[in-house]
């Protein structure tokens, strides 16, 4: 069985133990034996990333621009082989896989770009015959944390802007999903990163990620994953002085209104809510679907998604791939047995049979949003459709959640659209498309219980990786 261990000051170094990487779709099928280090890991990579940052900090932008540029060109090259490993590790749709893959690309040679933007101001100073200079610094170490449902997009979208600014790196992905950080950190090793500058520790959150978040030598931590966790990394952090971002859950709603066209709805709605097998912290999760629509939505929802096909991720006739493991498998049909008791009526969410964790899409009608299934995250294939009298209650009831990460509208008025638009209570608003499924160059984040501190992605990303300074100059 191939060993994969961690990169630390440009050498592969072992941990002390390993971790099989087991497919979702196949449990016998192992991907690869990965590092699971303990603490002093972290140590060794927060020294190594400190003694790279005097030079990478001032290198020519060019320098780092050509890093990135061929980092992304060599994820580009291999899309169909990461992009594989990533369904095989993950149980990501191979469209879905390869997709990701492309979008980590991208992202690699978007910020190759903003390495020579890093931006700055020059204004006159109130004081006559002075000057002031705005300019952005990079912020020093970063300790960047994943979560397993994206693991190439979200490992790309913090390394990327890090490295661009003059960042150096720990980056620890989710232990479910280290294969596609591990390529990473190979292809940024192979695109000429300087040694120490991108360091790769591998292991449990609860003794790498703990470790990182405590550590004198990391500036700051850009973390993805789940609340609970998310909100003790942000409180560590302010005790120990480090700039914090945070990206958590969400429960988003798309809002289905009478004068929606039906096939654009269940679409955006089967969309949002089922593929990548519900785990994406966008996915339509509340479907709030006015009264006069509301039976014709159900109807053909329920069956549109009992007829997609649940299997092997690897086949390219899967539109639904596995569960990611047992654990998460048993919390999605508790949640099944749980709708059932809170009274809603429940179409599919069994198990499918096979080698893996194959679960149906399950569809909660009848549900209201009191309802546990309703209000908590659940990162499965499962959707409660709350029905409701107008416009009014549908927003009413999208804004009633802690989240506010990502929010839908169906319509095809423009007055309902632009209301919904201004008065939707999370960080991207979505209409007659699935709330989930973003681009990269624009801002990515959400508002309330769902995200903390700057956004990510797109030219704001800057805000999180770079620390101002302003410099008065007389005469
Ligand atoms: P998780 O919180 O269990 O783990 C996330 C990461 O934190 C992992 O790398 C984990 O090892 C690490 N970690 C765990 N305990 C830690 C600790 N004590 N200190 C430091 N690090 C620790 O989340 P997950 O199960 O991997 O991911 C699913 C969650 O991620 C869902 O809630 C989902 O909504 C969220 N998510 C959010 C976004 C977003 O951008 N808002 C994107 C994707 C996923």
């Amino acid at each position: 069985m191939a060993r994969f261990d961690n990169l630390i000051g440009g050498e592969w170094v072992e941990g002390a133990g390993t971790t099989a990487n087991v497919n979702p779709s196949d449990i016998e099928d192992i991907v690869g034996d990965y590092a699971s280090s303990d603490a002093s890991a972290v140590d060794a990579a927060v020294e190594a990333a400190r003694a790279a940052f005097p030079a990478w900090a001032g290198a020519s932008p060019q320098v780092r621009h050509d890093v990135l540029e061929a980092a992304g060109a060599k994820i580009m090259a291999r899309k169909d082989e990461l992009g594989r490993l990533l369904s095989r590790e993950e149980g990501k749709t191979l469209a879905e896989g390869t997709g990701e893959v492309i979008r980590a690309a991208q992202i690699f040679k978007f910020f190759a770009g903003e390495a020579l933007r890093p931006g700055g101001e020059a204004l006159p100073s109130v004081r006559p015959g002075i000057e002031v200079l705005i300019e952005r610094e990079a912020v020093g170490v970063v300790g960047l944390i994943t979560p397993w449902n994206f693991p190439i997009a979200i490992p790309a979208w913090k390394a990327a802007p890090a490295l661009a600014f003059g960042n150096c790196v720990v980056m620890k992905p989710a232990e479910l999903t280290p294969g596609c950080a591990w390529e990473i950190a190979n292809i940024l090793k192979e695109s000429g990163c300087p040694d120490g500058v991108f360091n790769l520790v591998l292991g449990p959150g609860s003794r790498i990620g703990a470790r990182m978040v405590e550590h004198p030598g990391i500036d700051a931590i850009s973390f993805t994953g789940s609340v609970p966790t998310g909100r003790r990394i942000g409180v560590q952090c302010v005790e120990t002085g480090k700039k914090v971002q945070l990206e958590m859950g969400g429960k988003n709603p798309m809002v289905v209104l009478d004068d929606a066209d039906l096939g654009v709805a269940v679409a955006a709605s089967l969309n949002g809510a089922f593929f990548s097998t519900g785990q994406r912290c966008t996915a339509s999760s509340r479907l709030i679907v006015t009264a006069g629509i509301h039976d014709a939505f159900v109807e053909k929802l329920t069956a549109d998604a009992a007829a997609l096909k649940v299997g092997d991720a690897l086949d390219p006739e899967t539109q639904i791939g596995p569960v990611v493991n047992q654990d998460q498998l048993d919390q999605n049909l508790a949640y099944v047995a749980l709708a059932k008791e809170e009274g809603c009526e429940v179409s599919g969410g069994d198990i499918a049979n096979g080698p893996g964790y194959f679960q149906r899409p399950a569809v909660f009608a009848g549900a209201d949003n009191t309802m546990r299934v309703s209000r908590e995250e659940i990162f499965g294939p499962a959707a409660s459709v709350i029905k409701v009298a107008d416009y009014d209650e549908a927003l009413a009831i999208a804004n009633d959640t802690e989240f506010g990460l990502s929010s839908g509208i169906c319509t095809t008025s423009l007055k309902h659209a632009s209301h919904f638009r201004r008065h939707a209570e999370a960080g991207m608003v979505m209409v007659n498309l699935p709330t989930a499924g973003v681009d990269y160059h624009v801002p990515f984040g959400g508002r309330k219980g769902s995200s903390y501190g700057p956004r990510e992605q797109g030219t704001y990303a800057r805000e999180f990786y770079t620390q101002v300074k302003t410099t008065y100059v007389a005469p």
